[in-house]
């Protein structure tokens, strides 16, 4: 349902009106089929990849209660933990594979999809080989440590007629969806100031997933690309998924040197849009901070209390609170992600999105070492 008349006249009743309808649209094929719509003819199977903390307390667990997809499969360096996973979640001891037999996937019916949840700095190879063996691609965010990365998977999938998308989770959770919708369709005009936060504080090196976290080859930075990636997502989603034409960025001082040697510990950029739009954003590793807010002529809305974790974002706009269902999120992403492939629809968050935020992560870094502004590479 599209706004005809201009955003400064909306009435708070008529706007709640649209949000609703705008909700219910969005959540339609979801309803249609839980009362009853045509169902995908069978569930897709999914292997992960990398058995750390988000495979094992998120996606494994939300795979249990997934209607498009199951666990079918585990690529892990440690045999044991697979074992524990196939008597788990109950799939054969022969569809546990190691990182050097990945290859050996091409020939198991049982995996449709490979799902890359591996530190950053191994993500193009682990995704390369999934591509390889004929298997559709999720790749965990951010898609890889450089662009020329993303291009070898890209090219990868390309060439084995895979698909290739990236794990951006918020693409399918319902308020975030709404955002997308306001700033789509216009609904206060176009969003011309934004400011967004992510960050958490960042515990001890001996913790296995910060280890990783703070070594620059494996992760690829710092706060910019485990918690920045998404404030980068919201500016872009305000934008209708635009990317910014320029970026002038900056470091925090850093106040735990003996954590922050190899990564940064905060930073603060600013995305300048083709319009003349404007995104202030931070990403920091020194406090917990979850937040984003867009402005328009007519109007804004506000993501927050958390924007971007697992829980159920607070979305408001200036005309009153939007509820919304509260969701799992890893569950809405993968069943989203399994109906684009089984219904042959484009993805929300293709590889290229992941492209295309790595692109803004490297003018981000670029505009740091040059104490300049730097320009987005398309
Ligand atoms: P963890 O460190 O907890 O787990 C990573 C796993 O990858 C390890 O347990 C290991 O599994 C495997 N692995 C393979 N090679 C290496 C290596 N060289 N060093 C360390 N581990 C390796 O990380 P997370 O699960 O927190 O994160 C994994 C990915 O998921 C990252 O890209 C991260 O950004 C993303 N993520 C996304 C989230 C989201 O909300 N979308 C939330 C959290 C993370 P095994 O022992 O089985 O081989």
């Amino acid at each position: 349902m599209k706004m005809q008349s201009p955003p400064a006249l909306l009435s708070r009743r008529s706007f709640l009106g649209q949000v609703a309808a705008g909700a219910a649209l969005t959540l339609l094929p979801r309803l249609a089929r839980a009362q009853g719509g045509p169902p995908p003819a069978r569930k897709l199977g999914v292997a992960l990849v990398g058995l750390g903390v988000y495979s094992a307390y998120h996606l494994g667990p939300a795979l249990r209660s997934t209607a498009h997809c199951r666990l079918t499969a585990v690529v892990t360096g440690n045999r044991a933990k697979g074992e524990q996973w196939a008597a788990d979640y109950g799939f054969p001891r022969a569809n546990i594979y190691s990182y050097e037999t990945m290859a050996q996937m091409v020939a198991n019916p049982d995996i449709d999809v490979v799902y890359v949840v591996t530190p950053n700095g191994v993500h193009a190879q682990h995704c390369i080989a999934a591509a390889k063996a004929g298997k559709h691609v999720i790749c965990e965010k951010p898609m890889a440590n450089s662009v020329a990365d993303c291009d070898a998977i890209i090219a990868a999938c390309k060439a084995a007629g895979v698909r290739l998308m990236v794990g951006y989770r918020l693409h399918y959770e319902p308020h975030h969806v709404e955002f997308a919708r306001l700033a789509r369709e216009k609904v206060f005009g176009p969003f011309m100031r934004m400011e967004g936060a992510n960050g958490f504080r960042m515990g001890s090196k001996a913790n296995p997933s910060n280890t990783w976290r703070l070594n620059k080859k494996m992760a690829g930075g710092g706060p910019l690309m485990d918690m920045g990636v998404y404030v980068i997502q919201a500016a872009c989603m305000a934008k209708a998924e635009a990317a910014p034409v320029a970026i002038t960025a900056e470091f925090d001082p850093v106040t735990r040197p003996e954590t922050f040697s190899e990564v940064e510990e905060s930073v603060r950029w600013t995305m300048e849009f083709s319009d003349g739009a404007i995104a202030k954003c931070h990403a920091t590793y020194a406090e917990g901070v979850s937040r984003f807010k867009a402005e328009a002529a007519g109007g804004w809305a506000r993501l927050e209390q958390p924007a971007f974790s697992y829980d159920e974002p607070l979305l408001t706009t200036s005309l009153g609170p939007v509820n919304l269902p509260k969701v799992n999120h890893q569950a809405v992403q993968m069943d989203g992600m399994a109906l684009e492939i089984l219904e042959n629809r484009p993805s929300v968050a293709p590889g290229e999105m992941g492209r295309r935020d790595i692109a803004i992560v490297e003018a981000i870094y670029a505009s740091v070492a040059s104490s300049g502004r730097a320009e987005v590479k398309s």
